[in-house]
């Protein structure tokens, strides 16, 4: 089988000979000729894989645009750069003005990037979770005949370009007939990163079956893998599962980012008062500090950023986690995995007969663990849990839920954290906002400079959002004599009871959501959105 590129070369040959016999006998001998012959043919050459390679290019129209890339070779490269400016010109990520400096920019870095290429160590490298390299995995798998090389460079650009843009998540899915998408979650929404003809999108998908050590041929039962990239900077891990769906072959892959560094308390998004105080509690030998929110809403982050405040050399941590998001120097961390057995009620049991000082659970979901967290935070453990519960009220409506008696909650839980994360804007492209009648009413009425409120816009270093990055909006409620009180009195009747935190927590978030819209932190439609989600 010929592919494009093959049929291309077959291609060039023949044209070669016959440019060669036209220059040579046809025309009469000139060396200026000759060279100007031999340059055009190499610059058409050149175009083709420009052309091959890419990304502005449908699929469907990448074979008849190699063909003129072909025939009218550095004509096509200008013709691409001038549908790239376009493009950017309509997205609003480039400005006319800005066009020759671009322009210019991008000559000089396309030669800069060829020059670094021949000496640099590859920007990514995949491995499989026991560090056996990508091609060696890849090759002795795939016999399909299809170019393995480019298969193995697309895949690895595109985790690239995933693990650069700050992707949670990279999704792939059939979209339509003969077509699949490539979706990236940044700050917690999906944006579309690719799309890829079927064809070409299987390949990507059985390479990543195979370097995750998943059954290539199973194309319909679900199927969990793991692999790792080796960048410069450092390793990063992934976490992929896919399922049959209708149409082909769904993939979902967590991107567990080594090299970020991971957040302390101030960065997450807690004030100085409530960071004092949390430390404080740290400190105690016992009792529980619980992080609420709904999936999505940064409790493993700041969960992460409470265990930095430990000093490891006195404290024995040991942590258990679905999966192990960041890997921590000093303690112990283990990772659930339900088909060995190994869950969090079954680790928790263990972990407690290894005498620990501090005990993390990663997410309390069933009575089981709920209890025994709880009891050993009653018992000498310092413990801190993640669950998934709408207010900080609601978490104690949740634990009665969990089967947990009520005077074992008011006698174990110290602390209850409920969060929701924000989107910031994005500093290179935030502009004035234009306010309506009653907004400006707000402001007058309430002292606030309406100057400072800003709005998103979007340009290339967000890409195109308007936002980048995220903090947190957090509401602390310690458990003090009054509530220990109700609790252990069995005074609290869960209905009315959320609701009211429900209140008592959106209240908390317009205010707090507030305070970020006027420093110009954030806009007054991302505080609607989150307030509208909470309520
Ligand atoms: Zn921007």
């Amino acid at each position: 089988m010929f592919s494009p590129m093959d049929l291309m070369e077959e291609f060039h040959s023949v044209l070669g000979f016959i440019l060669g016999v036209a220059g040579g006998t046809a025309l009469p001998y000139s060396p200026f000729k000759t060279f100007f012959f031999i340059g055009w043919f190499y610059l058409c050459l050149y175009s083709v894989q420009r052309s091959d390679n890419s990304p502005l290019i449908r699929d469907k129209y990448r074979y008849s645009s190699n063909i003129a890339a072909l025939f009218i070779g550095p004509l096509h490269l200008v013709a691409l750069f001038i549908t790239d400016i376009v493009r950017k010109i309509q997205d609003g990520d480039l400005e006319l003005s800005e066009v020759p400096k671009y322009t210019l920019d991008s000559i000089l870095e396309r030669s800069v990037q060829r020059r670094k290429r021949s000496v640099a160590v590859p920007e990514i490298e995949l491995r499989d979770t026991s560090g056996r390299s990508f091609s060696d995995i890849y090759t002795s798998q795939d016999r399909s005949g299809t170019d393995g090389l480019k298969v193995q460079q697309r895949t690895e650009q595109m985790l690239l370009q995933g693990i650069k843009s700050r992707a949670t998540d990279i999704l792939i899915d059939p979209r339509k007939e003969s077509e699949y998408s490539i979706r990236y979650r940044v700050d917690g929404f999906l944006r579309t990163h690719e799309v890829l003809e079927s064809k070409r999108c299987n390949a990507v998908i059985n390479s990543l079956k195979a370097v995750a050590g998943m059954d290539i041929a199973e194309k319909r039962r679900p199927q969990d893998g793991a692999f790792m990239a080796r960048l410069p900077e450092g390793d990063v891990y992934f976490r992929m599962a896919t399922s049959g769906v209708l149409g082909g072959e769904k993939l979902a892959i967590r991107v567990m980012d080594q090299t970020c560094q991971l957040r302390g308390l101030a960065e997450v998004g807690f004030s100085p008062e409530k960071i004092k105080t949390l430390k404080r509690i740290m400190q105690q030998p016992q009792g529980m500090i619980l992080v609420c929110g709904p999936t999505g809403s940064g409790k493993t982050t700041s969960m992460y950023a409470m265990l930095q405040t430990i000093n490891f050399e006195e404290r024995n941590v040991i942590t258990v986690e679905d999966p192990i998001e960041h890997v921590i120097p000093h303690i112990s961390q283990i990772e659930v995995n339900t088909k060995a057995d190994v869950t969090f009620a079954n680790s928790l049991r263990s972990i407690l007969r290894q005498d620990p000082d501090v005990i993390c659970v990663g997410e309390i979901r069933d009575s089981e663990t709920a209890q025994m967290a709880m009891q050993a935070a009653q018992t000498g453990h310092l413990v801190l849990a993640t669950l998934h519960a709408s207010s900080n009220v609601g978490t104690l409506v949740r634990l009665m839920d969990l089967k947990v008696k009520p005077l074992l909650i008011a006698s174990a839980l110290s602390v209850v954290i409920s969060q929701r994360l924000i989107r910031c804007l994005c500093d290179y492209c935030k502009g004035p906002a234009e306010l309506t009648q009653s907004q400006l009413d707000y402001c007058v009425k309430n002292d606030v400079d309406q100057k400072q409120i800003l709005r998103a816009n979007g340009c290339g270093h967000c890409g195109g959002t308007g936002f980048y990055g995220r903090t947190a909006i957090v509401d602390v409620m310690y458990l003090d004599d009054r509530i220990r009180g109700l609790l252990s009195n069995n005074k609290l009747a869960p209905g009315d009871l959320k609701k009211q935190g429900d209140r008592t927590f959106l209240s908390v978030l317009r205010r707090e959501g507030m305070n970020h819209v006027k420093t110009g932190k954030t806009t007054l439609k991302e505080i609607k959105r989150i307030t509208m989600e909470a309520g």
